[in-house]
């Protein structure tokens, strides 16, 4: 491609609304634009790398017995009121009416649909097991749309989902995937972790994520320092260590006046008592009923896990007034002691001693409670994330905490959408069995965005080879010298011939503009093309990985190059 014709249209000013590098660099190198909020036109640069993607993935998918089918993104209402999810899956959901009044769906998923159609043509024991796949638009209307393509309310997924005879079947199906995930992820050329995750309310199922290691990523993990325990933090169990503290002789609770005190921190000072020594109380409406969760002064809560413990389709967080008629005082003046409510208290409150907490009266906290003594919880559940110096539930080695973006989810289904929906096949001895199901995701568009955000420099994107749109381009220095053109083009031919894909640049533009542009796209090998060359028969090569360049000449410049991409 020559640099002339391709449409990248950069900028040279930050785009003012992207917040995080890869949503700038994608919009400054040219690779998209915003078209709605969420919203984004992919330009020819990005589709090559989409496809790239892709291509990894199907042939990841296909190894694994996957096979490509492409199911429609409208989806009849019909299907989802089948499954009971129509009127649970809330304003995610896109939706809209055709001219006879029916309502429809913009695909955010597949389960209903997939279920449905293997259902009407899987009879037999014999039929089974099947893995179908798509790669195709999903439409999800989340609340924040942000960071351009991490969570874009339209993007591109690769879904595969997995029908067995039994849980057994199931197991093989999931090994698969999650050893083929492994390998997508490898090829891809990503740091990325594979974390357990929170596999919801309805327990015991199998899931994991498979997390670009990234800074600005959106989902924390933690990982153990000796085994390889790795978990999303919405999931990490947290263990409490053996107990080293003597025990202290209880003291009499004491009610102090606290004026204008709300917050752990404020007592931390006014008081001189750390936040590990004072409890925290949260009010959360849990399927309409409002309870108590406290937990220590220093911790936070995991609402996940909460929401697991309690077995409830609904939780959050009670607001001021409701807390107020019921418990007598507002945020910041709670306290386990008194409370009508049902209260539930993480395992660490068990070892807090003369603790303190608000006091259920505004301005005032009291000091030297202690469980058991003086109020008692209804359940003991842990309900903190975890954190780094933590102990690993696995091996008691210390957990380390770092940041990541999800790009990939496998998930065990079991038999949750064919028992709603009805889809059965018949066994051996002529009985009719649910189907076992698994769902296995891919953002392939937000691992494009992933890959930035963890492959860039402040020239701009590095793209590990196997993504890059191109591999390799080839700039003259200056465009208008004949004989610059002409060894750039033969070199050009030659690659090409080869099979490698290179850009010209051919513009008539500085050099220096032209080596900033194949920074900022991102470009893996970079030839110059100079003076020098001619006269003594000198290319420079660049690496886009590394500061310095090489001097070849001519002829040991295309096996050199070939050698590096090769090495991919
Ligand atoms: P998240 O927790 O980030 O909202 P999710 O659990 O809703 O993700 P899944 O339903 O498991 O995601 O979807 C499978 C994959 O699709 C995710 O792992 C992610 O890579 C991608 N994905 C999900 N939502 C979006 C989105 N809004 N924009 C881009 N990619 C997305
Ligand atoms: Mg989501």
């Amino acid at each position: 491609m020559k640099a002339s014709q391709l449409f990248f249209p950069t900028l040279r000013e930050l785009p003012s609304e992207a917040e995080i590098i890869s949503h700038q660099l994608l919009l400054r190198a040219g690779y998209m634009r915003k078209t709605g909020a969420g919203i984004y036109s992919y330009l020819p640069l990005a589709v090559r790398v989409l496809k790239k993607i892709e291509a990894i993935v199907r042939e990841e998918m296909d190894k694994a017995d996957g096979q490509e089918i492409l199911m429609p993104i409208i989806q009849p209402r019909e299907l989802w009121e089948k499954s009971g999810r129509w009127s649970v899956y809330g304003d995610e959901m896109f939706r809209l009416l055709d001219r006879h009044n029916r309502g429809f769906a913009l695909g955010p998923t597949h389960e209903e649909i997939i279920t449905t159609l293997v259902d009407a043509d899987v009879q037999s024991y014999r039929d089974l097991p099947l893995m179908l796949y798509q790669i195709q638009n999903k439409y999800r209307d989340e609340i924040r749309p942000r960071f351009g393509l991490m969570r874009g309310r339209e993007f591109i997924m690769k879904d595969l989902y997995s029908f067995d005879l039994d849980d057994a079947g199931l197991d093989v199906a999931y090994k698969k995937m999650y050893s083929a995930y492994r390998a997508i992820f490898t090829r891809l050329g990503l740091d990325f972790r594979v974390v357990e995750a929170d596999s919801g309310a309805i327990g015991g199922n199998e899931s994991h994520e498979f997390v670009v290691l990234a800074e600005s990523g959106e989902s924390v993990i933690v990982y153990c320092d000796q085994c390889d325990y790795a978990a999303n933090i919405e999931k990490a169990e947290c263990i409490l260590p053996e107990n080293s503290e003597p025990p202290q002789p209880l003291r009499e609770m004491e009610k102090i006046s606290t004026p204008g005190i709300r917050t752990i921190q404020e007592l931390v000072e006014s008081l001189g008592h750390p936040a590990h020594e004072q409890a925290k109380t949260l009010m959360y409406m849990a399927d309409g009923e409002l309870i108590a969760a406290i937990l220590r002064g220093d911790r936070e809560l995991n609402e996940i896990k909460l929401k697991n413990a309690l077995q409830v389709n609904e939780l959050f967080m009670a607001d001021e007034t409701t807390v107020r008629e019921q418990c007598g005082a507002g945020f910041g003046s709670l306290g386990p002691v008194g409370l009508n409510l049902k209260i539930y208290a993480d395992p660490e409150i068990t070892r807090l001693q003369n603790f303190s907490a608000g006091a259920n009266q505004d301005d005032y906290h009291i000091l030297n409670i202690n469980l058991g003594r003086d109020f008692v919880p209804e359940k003991i559940i842990d309900i903190r994330n975890a954190q780094a110096g933590d102990f690993c539930p696995h091996c008691g080695g210390t957990l380390q905490s770092t940041r990541g973006i999800e790009a990939g989810h496998i998930f065990k289904l079991g038999t949750k959408y064919s028992d709603a929906m009805d889809a059965t096949y018949r066994d051996q001895n002529g009985q009719d069995q649910p189907i076992v199901m698994g769902c296995y995701g891919i953002g392939i568009s937000r691992t494009m965005a992933a890959a930035v955000e963890q492959k860039n420099d402040n020239d701009g994107i590095v793209w590990p080879l196997p993504i890059a749109p191109y591999q390799l381009i080839i700039v003259p220095v200056n465009s208008k010298k004949e004989e610059q053109m002409q060894a750039a083009e033969r070199l050009y031919r030659e690659f090409a011939s080869r099979g490698v894909e290179v850009i010209l640049d051919d513009r008539d533009e500085r050099a220096g503009v032209k080596f900033k542009d194949a920074d900022l796209i991102g470009i893996p090998v970079r030839i110059t093309i100079g003076p020098k060359s001619l006269q003594e028969n000198q290319v420079e090569v660049k690496k886009r990985w590394e500061k310095e360049n090489i001097l070849l000449t001519m002829e040991q410049v295309v096996d050199y190059v070939l050698e590096i991409l090769n090495r991919a």
